[in-house]
Order: C-alpha cells, then sequence, then structure tokens
C-alpha cells in the first residue's frame, strides 16, 4: 500500500475522525480504524442533541425523540421538557457507518489498521519551508494484517477515543480524569418513550448519574458511570431502584456495554499532531456527552489544517487550532468542572434539597426556557449557588 501519498492520516474511524476527514479539502487523507467494522464495539447510550444531531451532519439511525427528562434524587423527582423535542437517541452502530460512509466520498478508509507514534522526532525531508527547518515531524507507525509499515504524512491525526494511544504516546492527555461506565440494553421494557430518567444518587453512582434511556419500541439502555465499581452498583441499581423495576418487570437484557469517559483537558497539539474527539477531551463534563463537541471540534480542526496548507505556514500554526476550539467551549467547559467538584463535594440530603429547591421555587419554566444540554452551566449554577451556598 502507497501510504507515502497521504498528506494527513487519521488514527480512529470514529465519528470525531471522519468528521474531521470529511472538511479537509483538497488534500489526500487517510483514515486507519483497527476493528473489522465501523461503530463496533458500542460503547454509548446514543443520546444526542437537537444540535448535537445537526452538527453531526443529520445521520441515519435515530430510533427515539426525547421531549424532557425526570430527574430524581434518593428521594425527589421533578420532571423538565415539555412538547419540543430536546434530543434523539441513535443506535450508535448505524450512526457511525452512516458518518464513514458520507465520509468516505472524500477519504480513504483502511480497516483493521492501527495506527501509532514511532518516535522518531526527525525533521521531514520532502516538506520543508524556511520557518519549518527546526520543526519536529512525528512518524506513524501502521500495523496491517500483519505487516507494519513507517510512514510520514505531514499531519497526525489522533481521533483514537478515550485510550488514545496517539495522545498517551507524546504525553498530551495526563491531567484528565477518567470515569468508567456499564450499560445494559433490554428488549420488552415498560416506558414512556417521551423522556429519559436520571438519577443523581449517589448510591449508584458517586461521582456522576444513573441513566435510564427510551429507545422505542419498548427498548431501554440502563448505565451507570463513576469512577469505580460501575458493575457493582449497576446491579445494584437494577435490584433495588424502584423506577428501574418498574421499567424492568418484564425484560431481557439483549446488550452489554462497557467504555470509559474523559472529564477535563488534554493538550491538543504538539508538532505535527493534533487531536480530536474524545482523545482530546472534548466531553461534557456533566453528561459525558462527546459527539456534539466532538464534532464541532472536528470540523475546527478540519479549517485549521486548510488554513495551514493554504497559508504555507510552520507546524506553530496548527496550535491555533486548540486556542480555537477553547474559544468555542472552554468557558462551559470549565463552568461544568467547577459544578461537577460541586456534585462531587455533596451528600445525597443536599441533592435532595436542590430539587427541593427548584420545584418549590417554580423553577421549572425557566429550566424548560432557558435550559440547554449542550450547555447546561447557565441554569445548573444559579440553582446550586441558591440552593447550596444560599447566595
Ligand atoms: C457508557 C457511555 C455512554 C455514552 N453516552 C453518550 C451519549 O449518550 N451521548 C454522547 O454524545 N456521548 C456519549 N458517550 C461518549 C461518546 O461515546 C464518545 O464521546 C464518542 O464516541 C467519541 O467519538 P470519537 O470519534 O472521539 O471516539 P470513538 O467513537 O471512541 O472512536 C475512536 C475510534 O478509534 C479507533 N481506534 C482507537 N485506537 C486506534 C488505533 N491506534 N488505530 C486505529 N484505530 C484506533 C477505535 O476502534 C474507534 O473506532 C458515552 C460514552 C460511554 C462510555
Amino acid at each position: 500500500m502507497d501510504f507515502e501519498k497521504y498528506d494527513i492520516i487519521i488514527v480512529g474511524g470514529g465519528p470525531a475522525g471522519f468528521i474531521t476527514g470529511e472538511n479537509i479539502t483538497d488534500k489526500k487523507v487517510l483514515v486507519l480504524e483497527e476493528h473489522q467494522e465501523i461503530g463496533v464495539p458500542l460503547q454509548c447510550a446514543g443520546l444526542i442533541s437537537v444540535n448535537g444531531v445537526k452538527e453531526l451532519g443529520n445521520p441515519k439511525g435515530s430510533v427515539n425523540k426525547v421531549r424532557g427528562a425526570n430527574i430524581f434524587s434518593k428521594n425527589n423527582v421533578f420532571t423538565v421538557g415539555n412538547e419540543k423535542v430536546r434530543a434523539e437517541v441513535f443506535e450508535r452502530k448505524v450512526m457511525d457507518k452512516d458518518i464513514a460512509k458520507r465520509a468516505s466520498k472524500r477519504v480513504d478508509v483502511l480497516m483493521k489498521s492501527y495506527g501509532k507514534i514511532k518516535n522518531s522526532n526527525q525533521k521531514r525531508r520532502n516538506y520543508i519551508t524556511k520557518s519549518s527547518l527546526k520543526e519536529k515531524f512525528q512518524k506513524l507507525e501502521i500495523m496491517h494484517l500483519g505487516e507494519s509499515y513507517e510512514v510520514c504524512p505531514k499531519i497526525i491525526i489522533g481521533a483514537d477515543g478515550i485510550r488514545s494511544n496517539i495522545g498517551k504516546s507524546l504525553q498530551m492527555n495526563k491531567k484528565r480524569e477518567i470515569i468508567s461506565g456499564i450499560q445494559i440494553e433490554y428488549a420488552n421494557a415498560k416506558i414512556d418513550d417521551d423522556f429519559v430518567n436520571v438519577f443523581y444518587d449517589k448510591r449508584y453512582s458517586e461521582r456522576f448519574f444513573t441513566w435510564i434511556i427510551p429507545l422505542g419500541n419498548d427498548r431501554v439502555r440502563v448505565g451507570t458511570c463513576d469512577s469505580n465499581n460501575s458493575y457493582k452498583k449497576l446491579t445494584e441499581f437494577l435490584k433495588n431502584n424502584r423506577i428501574a423495576n418498574e421499567i424492568l418487570k418484564n425484560a431481557t437484557p439483549i446488550e452489554f456495554t462497557s467504555g470509559a469517559i474523559p472529564i477535563g483537558y488534554s493538550k491538543t497539539v504538539t508538532d505535527n499532531v493534533m487531536l480530536v474527539g474524545d482523545s482530546a477531551g472534548q466531553v461534557k463534563p456533566l453528561s459525558g456527552g462527546g459527539l456534539y463537541y466532538g464534532a464541532k471540534c472536528g470540523k475546527i480542526c478540519a479549517n485549521t489544517i486548510n488554513n495551514y496548507f493554504k497559508g504555507n505556514y510552520s507546524l506553530e500554526f496548527l496550535k491555533s487550532y486548540e486556542k480555537d476550539w477553547k474559544k468555542e467551549f472552554s468557558k462551559e467547559i470549565d463552568k461544568n468542572l467547577k459544578i461537577r467538584r460541586i456534585f462531587n463535594m455533596i451528600d445525597d440530603g443536599k441533592i435532595d434539597r436542590i430539587l427541593e429547591y427548584v420545584t418549590k421555587n417554580n423553577l421549572l419554566d425557566i429550566i424548560n426556557e432557558k435550559g440547554d444540554m449542550d450547555s447546561p452551566s447557565s441554569v445548573v449554577w444559579p440553582i446550586l449557588e441558591k440552593a447550596v451556598f444560599g447566595k
């Protein structure tokens, strides 16, 4: 295989990788995917905001539309939402394949190929501009069907998800927190398809939350994320939670998923290497959703690359990608991280009181009007300030 013809190699055939690839213009792009099938294994609940769906290019695979959420604490509950559709639930396997199919009109794809940084740090000889003489160009090693190839694309993109071998080998994601998730999909469940159910109950998740998401046609996904023991906590939830028991009374498990979510920032540009999606920590810290940010940041990454080639700039120019995506999201991410720190500190009693505060003060109309899944801080932060700190 002639790898040298590619200007850009994207390691990872998930949504972030393909969306980045399809937005790069006039350059040869190759996407490497280690698995034998796009979108497998499933590591997602598939809930995407209406804006997120647009940003992903309205892919196939939507199975349900939801209008709101029942929010539970240990002893309280309220419902947010009205007639407006807020989010859709997707079959990631269908969605990821559809995005890949769309992108493959502009990029080449090599399945069953694994990419990693070859630590050579050599200067690239066939792409030297005056300002690039001192630049370090990382090389890539590609393993494919038992063979190993060493290649030097002008740009390497690590879109290789939470485990990000690319980011790790260049020590780009040292600071992030990792939480792990377990999810079971059930058939024959009995649920209102219009509302997701979210449980802020420390018995089942100390540092995140537990969910029941309707997929339509009597199917649901039930999962929890936490910093440890997620499987044990999900088992406890399934055994003891009254709502789960009602919904799953006659249900049958049909799919088991485990995965992890990065919380917090990574460095996203080093030499000729750029990270996008989960590998870059482009994830909403309060919900763990990474598809909306990943799609948007993929486009920002592609735009930086397009300008880099147009301007014949030095590698230093690539760093503007980090500035640009942070300009878009860091305000919200920072506030979300602050809110998370508070949630991690408070106990179930305090969470009960927050829910009580919302109901007693008739705040549901404001939440319905101003609440936004993609930027929840504008609603959550003022409530926390008043309910927790009495400000
Ligand atoms: C339990 C759980 C529930 C979630 N629920 C939601 C949700 O409801 N909504 C939402 O928006 N987000 C959700 N997420 C997060 C969401 O799944 C991720 O943010 C999203 O998949 C990130 O996309 P990506 O393209 O960056 O990475 P991925 O989708 O992980 O894709 C990375 C790809 O790279 C490939 N790869 C990895 N290393 C290599 C390598 N070295 N060489 C070649 N290929 C490689 C992998 O096989 C994979 O296909 C959830 C996550 C978990 C764990």
